[in-house]
This record gives structure tokens, C-alpha cells and sequence, in this order.
């Protein structure tokens, strides 16, 4: 579904977008539409089912929101429309967008995410909104629990990250959504990798879809320059600290395997007068958002994540990704990687290859159909920061063991807030003596 380019850029107008959306997109800065837009809106005005393999940053939620908001111009009602994402951030950042398309034509959208009260929820559903956004848990809780919420008159089904959707952990979920919406509706996916299970999906809901690709299948932009680094699994928060350190002007995301690990990490890296801030599944929904507003905002500029961060947050100019653990699923990569080198800027990703995870790495260049140039580090600069990486290290884990303990006295909490201040205290405190470094941690998946 390739276009030529041979013809003039498109406007929004073009293909067949209404005045008062035009005006909208306009007001958003949207000049012109994007590719997966250029290709996707005239399919969906028609009324078609869609199948859109666009990467993050694509412009993807226009592509399926302007002509959702131009349908419920047409036929306006509440419950016209449901997107599912698999991820809370990224649910909130799709109802911000319809809201803003929307707010010159008063759409009232809900969003349904776990972790936040649903009493509020359910409030807000009590209005009717036009446009529900959720994630699938937390809207079939609202399906079972909320009394007078039903989406039997729904016209939209749309899918975000739409092959992790389909991932077994939301299977039960997304079969309970389908048995709940009419079979008579339109239904989009959207994703930046494409998996059979796609295809099941597009065997048992979709009619007809029209598949468009605005990128090819598993490719990385050219502006993205891919290294890795092999390196021995005992220095790999020193080679972390040297590259973080050599490119300390930029903002960056660091992705690790497991949510202990991103809070470990942060303490290490704080701990060493990096401004470094963990986000993972592990935390309330309130720290998640203060996470992500303090790194969008500047506060904070290295970003230290699990997958949950790797598809669909809209986090604007990242200069590196680092690749801290390597995913044992390949196609995750495409999707980390994808936070840099967007919109036609630059950016880096560097891999840190471990002896453990050498077959993963291999995978990934299989995937991507390319090997790799490597990362010249200084080994001799990198090994000389191993005895400070080490004792911020202890440090942190102490550190992380104390308020383990404070928070089961206290019952619970996740109140990273004083981490700083706490490691600074015990720096002050400690008498150097040498504590011995626990082995419980990185084992819990996002
Ligand atoms: P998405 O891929 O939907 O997450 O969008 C990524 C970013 O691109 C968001 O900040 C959008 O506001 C922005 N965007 C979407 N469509 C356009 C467009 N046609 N022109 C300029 N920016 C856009």
C-alpha cells in the first residue's frame, strides 16, 4: 500500500478531513498530514476496516482519530468509539489527543486505566462521553461493575500497539470486550510490528480490511545510528555510567529487563549526580505521570524504563536510547529504539551485550537484517569508574533494602521521593564499613 510521492503533499483537506477538523489539526501545528494519515484517513472516510503498520511517532492516533471524530460529527452519540492501548500512558496520550482534535466540537472522552480510583471513573461515564480510551483490565471491570455503562450501541473498535494486545496476557480481556460490542461496527488496528496473531484477530473481526504500511516491516529510520557494545556482565552499569557520562548533554532512555532494576539503576545513577528517574509497572499511576512529566519537562533527562515505556509514549526528541538489558524479544528492540530518530532527527541506540545474552542480540540483527557497527569505548577510562560505580551500587541497595523495610512497617506506599536526600543522609552516616550486595534483585518481568 506504498504511495508514490509523485504528486503534491496532501492536505487534510484532500483527503476528505471536514472544515472544523481541518481547523483543528491546524490549531494543533499539523500542517500537513503525515504518511500513515495520508494513507489510512481516505480508506477509513470510506468506511473501510484498516490494518495500519506505522511506528510510534508516525502520527498513527490521527490517522484513526480524525476520521472516528469526523463520523461522530455525522452521527453524533455517546459510546461511539473504544481504543484500546496496553499501556496507561499511552491510553491517556490518545484521549489527550482526541481532546484536542475534539475541543472545538465539545468531545467528551473517558479514560479507563488501572491503578487510578474507579469511582471517578464511573463518574465520568455517568456523562456519556462520546470517546472511551482504556486499557482492557479496567474496562471490563467497568463493563461487569458499572452500573448503566454498556458499549452495545459502540460504532469503533480501535486496537493501539494492537500485537501486544494480543498478547496472552490480554487475551481474556480483549474476548470479553468483543463478546460485549456489536459485531456491526468498524474496527482498526493499529501497531508498529505485526504478529500472526494480528492476523487471527483479522480473521475474527475485521471485514474486509484495507492493510496500509507506512513503514517497512521491522526497519529502523536511517537516521537512527545502531551500536552495541560487548561487554562482561560484571561491568555493565560502569559501561552505562562511561556513556552516560561521554554524552551527558543529552536526553536519554535506558531500558532495562525488570522494574527493580530501573529503580536500582536510578539510585545508582542519582547516586553519582546523573538526573536519572525510573518509570515501570511497579509504580502508582501518579509516580508513573510525575515521572514522565519530570523527564519531558527537562527535570530529569535520562529516563530509566522497562517496556513499558518502549511503544507509544509521545516523549519528544530522545538523542539515545541505551538498550541496558537486551530484550529476549526481538521485535521489542524495534519498538525502544523507536524513541529516538524521530521525525527525521538524529539520534543513537546502543546495545550492551552481555555473555548471557549474545543469542538475543543475534536475533535482533537477524530481524533488523543488518550486523551492527561497534561502540569504541576507552576500556581503561570505563574500568576506573568500577570502584565508585561499585559503592554508589552498595549504597543504593541498601538504601532500597531500608525502605523495603520502612514501607512494610508503614504497609505498603511507593514513595520514591526522597531517594536523593536518604542516599546523601547515609553517605553522611556511613563509616565505611563494607556491606555485602544482595543478589535478590532483577527478577520480576514488567
Ligand atoms: P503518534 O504517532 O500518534 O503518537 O503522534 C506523534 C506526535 O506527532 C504527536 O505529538 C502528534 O501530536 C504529532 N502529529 C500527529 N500528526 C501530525 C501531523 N500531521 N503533523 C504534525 N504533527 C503531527
Amino acid at each position: 500500500m506504498e504511495q508514490d510521492n509523485e504528486e503534491e503533499v496532501k492536505t487534510f483537506k484532500d483527503l476528505g478531513i471536514c472544515e472544523q477538523l481541518v481547523e483543528a489539526c491546524d490549531s494543533l501545528g499539523w500542517k500537513n498530514p503525515s504518511k500513515i494519515q495520508a494513507e489510512a484517513i481516505p480508506h477509513a472516510l470510506e468506511g473501510k476496516d484498516l490494518i495500519g503498520l506505522a511506528q510510534t511517532g508516525s502520527g498513527k492516533t490521527g490517522a484513526f482519530a480524525l476520521p472516528i471524530l469526523q463520523a461522530l460529527l455525522e452521527a453524533p452519540q455517546a459510546f461511539f468509539a473504544c481504543v484500546l492501548s496496553p499501556t496507561r500512558e499511552l491510553a491517556i496520550q490518545i484521549a489527550e489527543q482526541f481532546e484536542a482534535l475534539g475541543s472545538g466540537i465539545g468531545i467528551k472522552c473517558a479514560v479507563l486505566v488501572g491503578g487510578v480510583d474507579m469511582v471517578q471513573q464511573a463518574i465520568n461515564l455517568a456523562k456519556r462521553p462520546h470517546i472511551v480510551v482504556g486499557t482492557p483490565g479496567r474496562l471490563v471491570d467497568h463493563l461487569s461493575n458499572t452500573k448503566g455503562f454498556s458499549l452495545r450501541t459502540l460504532k469503533y473498535l480501535v486496537l493501539d500497539e494492537a500485537d501486544r494486545l494480543l498478547n496472552e496476557d490480554f487475551q481474556k480481556s480483549i474476548d470479553e470486550i468483543l463478546d460485549e460490542i456489536p459485531r456491526e461496527r468498524r474496527t482498526y488496528l493499529f501497531s508498529a510490528t505485526m504478529t500472526k496473531k494480528v492476523r487471527k484477530l483479522q480473521r475474527a473481526c475485521l471485514r474486509n480490511p484495507v492493510k496500509i504500511e507506512a513503514a517497512s516491516k521491522y526497519s529502523t529510520v536511517d537516521t537512527l545510528k545502531q551500536e552495541y557494545c560487548f561487554i562482561p556482565a560484571k561491568y555493565k552499569e560502569c559501561y552505562l555510567v562511561y556513556i552516560l557520562t561521554e554524552m551527558s548533554g543529552s536526553t536519554s532512555m535506558v531500558f532495562t529487563r525488570t522494574c527493580d532494576a530501573t529503580r536500582l539503576l536510578s539510585l545508582i545513577l542519582r547516586n553519582l549526580g546523573l538526573r536519572a528517574i525510573p518509570i515501570s509497572g511497579q509504580m502508582t499511576q501518579a509516580k508513573r505521570l510525575g515521572a514522565l512529566n519530570k523527564f519531558k519537562a527537562g527535570e530529569c533527562n535520562v529516563l530509566i524504563c522497562t517496556d513499558v515505556a518502549s511503544r507509544g509514549l509521545d516523549i519528544p526528541s530522545v538523542d539515545m536510547v541505551i538498550n541496558y538489558d537486551i530484550p529476549s524479544n526481538s521485535k521489542d528492540y524495534i519498538h525502544r529504539v523507536g524513541r529516538t530518530a524521530r521525525a527525521g532527527r538524529s539520534g543513537v541506540a546502543i546495545s550492551l551485550v552481555n555473555q548471557y545474552e549474545l543469542e538475543w542480540y543475534i536475533q535482533i540483527e537477524k530481524l533488523i537484517g543488518k550486523k551492527l557497527p561497534q561502540f569504541s569505548a576507552q576500556e581503561e577510562e570505563v574500568l576506573m569508574l568500577f570502584d565508585r560505580v561499585a559503592e554508589a551500587k552498595r549504597i543504593s541497595i541498601m538504601k532500597i533494602k531500608e525502605s523495603g523495610g520502612k514501607k512494610r512497617r508503614r504497609g505498603g506506599g511507593d514513595d520514591d521521593d526522597n531517594d536523593d536526600n536518604d542516599v546523601e543522609k547515609y553517605l553522611r552516616l556511613k563509616s565505611g564499613k563494607n556491606g555485602k550486595m544482595s543478589k535478590k534483585f532483577n527478577k520480576k518481568r514488567v
